[in-house]
């Protein structure tokens, strides 16, 4: 089924417990300052429902039609065909209520059948159960992964840790289910989601097997409780901290507990979707902000100096490649012959995160650069808004005479936004610290293809395939 969007509205009136500020929220879709946030993701209901888009987020079988962010990923196509839909989604202001979840669902599902084929255990059919049922029911979903970690150096049951729950973890085993305890950090749209999916952050040793947890929580379930961003920080609720306080999960939507040797599957498995989900949403980001510094050259009189032009071109060539690397990620998927299940690209996906946001600060340089100070001291909107002062902002910080003054404002309001401190952070650390991009790829990269590679082109001989039948020689020499 497909959800309307007045039935996502009223799914999130399920008793879930929520403070922002302070406060408790009573009624999340009714508290005015989540409002734009729940409008958000209710619109990505109504986009899937009109006729322009239902074919692209909609998949129809067997006379039924369900929502195909819950599609097993078998292609690159498939791959590909979820990035238009979230960069649609983005190019809309819609959408976020399955963005995360979408990636831990299928990563929990390859890393769950992997297991299986290697340990014997029966965890896959949970985890296609749990899909089946958000194809009929086409929920919110959300990934749960980061954990608070405490003392970063140390794993999760060291007793030098100041207390045992800096990771989720099985508190008690009971005959129907599990109870687990502990938090989740910085978790995106969670407030405006129905199901949370949780998986381990890193992996486990065997004394600390109770932390190798994953599992499906609905959000209105008793001792969740979400901690929202401080508004001051970012609107709508942010990225709460979740609690989990002695929740219990019943055995139907557990799907790792204990198997402490697969914690890390689960971990790479969601990350490398998630990675380019990353890559997908920045690149529409990334088109914005070329074009903001474009629009604002303009504004200026400026598109013909050879220094702003230099710095235009970069910030095109920065949204273009991670365009280029994320689609290179999803057109050339890996698809395991033993699950059925097609997978980015590990080495590109990575590329593609790293490339991004290493590179954000020299971009913000860049449009702040062409931008000038004003973006810094310009008055409010609400004195653009008084009659006794927008005559002044009119004609003082009015720019190029064939171009309006409100639309100079409203770009350096945006450019200021997307400055922020907030943003920086946001690109840096999530969907995993530049170190994580940087481990992946190490561990990843052909290493004997490159070490054959340079061995060949100093002419000396190797057996790797690539090179093995290929001569050292020149192809065509001149006669002496
Ligand atoms: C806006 C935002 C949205 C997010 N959304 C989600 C979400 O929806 N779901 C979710 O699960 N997570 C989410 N995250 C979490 C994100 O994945 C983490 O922030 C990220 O993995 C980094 O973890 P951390 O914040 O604990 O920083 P840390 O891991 O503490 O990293 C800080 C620095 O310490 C280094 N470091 C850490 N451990 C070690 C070590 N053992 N040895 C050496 N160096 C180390 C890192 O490389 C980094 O340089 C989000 C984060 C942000 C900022």
């Amino acid at each position: 089924m497909i959800k309307t969007p007045e039935q996502y509205i009223e799914s999130l009136r399920d008793g879930r417990v929520v403070y922002q500020d302070g406060q408790k929220v009573e009624d999340v879709p009714s508290f005015p300052p989540y409002r734009q946030m729940v409008n958000r993701s209710a619109s990505e209901f109504h986009v899937a429902m009109q006729p322009e888009y239902r074919d692209l987020f909609n998949v129809r079988e067997n006379g039924d039609e369900y929502s195909f962010a819950y599609h097993v990923p078998k292609t690159g196509a498939d791959i590909q065909r979820r990035r238009t839909i979230t960069q649609t989604l983005s190019r809309l202001g819609a959408g976020g209520s399955k963005l995360t979840g979408v990636d831990a669902l299928n990563g929990v599902a390859y890393a769950a059948h992997t297991m299986d084929k290697m340990a014997g255990t029966q965890y896959g059919q949970r985890v296609d159960a749990f899909r089946q049922w958000c194809r009929d029911n086409d929920p919110g979903i959300c990934a749960a992964v980061s954990d608070p970690k405490g003392n970063r150096e140390l794993h999760a049951e060291d007793p030098r840790q100041k207390h045992k729950d800096f990771y989720v973890r099985i508190v008690d085993r009971q005959k129907d289910g599990i109870v687990i305890n502990g938090c989740k950090l910085h978790i995106s749209h969670s407030i405006f989601s129905n199901e949370l999916v949780v998986l381990p952050s890193r992996n486990h040793n065997e004394t600390g097997k109770d932390y190798a947890v994953s599992c499906a929580v609905s959000c209105g379930t008793k001792g969740v409780k979400f901690l929202a961003t401080d508004s001051s920080i970012a609107g709508g609720g942010g990225h709460p901290m979740i609690i989990f306080d002695n929740v219990f999960v019943p055995n139907e939507r557990v799907f790792l507990a204990g198997e402490w040797k697969f914690s890390r599957l689960y971990a790479t498995s969601f990350a490398r979707y998630h990675r380019l989900t990353a890559a997908t949403y920045k690149h529409v980001q990334l088109q914005n902000m070329a074009g903001l510094a474009r629009l604002i050259a303009e504004h200026n009189g400026l598109t013909k100096a050879t220094r702003i032009m230099d710095m235009l071109a970069w910030l095109a060539m920065y949204a273009e490649v991670t365009e280029a690397l994320g689609k290179a990620a999803a057109l050339d998927a890996k698809v395991d012959p033993k699950t059925g299940f097609a997978q980015p690209n590990y080495v590109y996906t990575n590329c593609a995160k790293f490339w991004f946001a290493d590179n954000w600060h020299q971009a913000i340089k860049y449009l702040q650069d062409i931008t000038g100070g004003i973006a810094g001291t310009m008055p409010s909107p609400k004195d653009y808004e008084n009659p006794e002062t927008k005559p002044y902002i009119d004609k003082y910080l009015g720019g190029a005479a064939d171009m309006s003054t409100e639309e100079r404002l409203k770009v350096l309001q945006a450019i200021n936004r997307m400055s922020s401190a907030f943003g920086g952070i946001l690109t840096i650390h999530a969907e995993g610290s530049l170190a994580s991009q940087r481990m992946t790829l190490y561990q990843q990269a052909d290493w004997e293809l490159f070490k054959a590679a340079a061995r060949h082109s100093l002419k000396i001989p190797t057996d790797h395939p690539t090179f093995k039948e290929m001569s050292v020689d020149a192809p065509w020499e001149l006669k002496e």
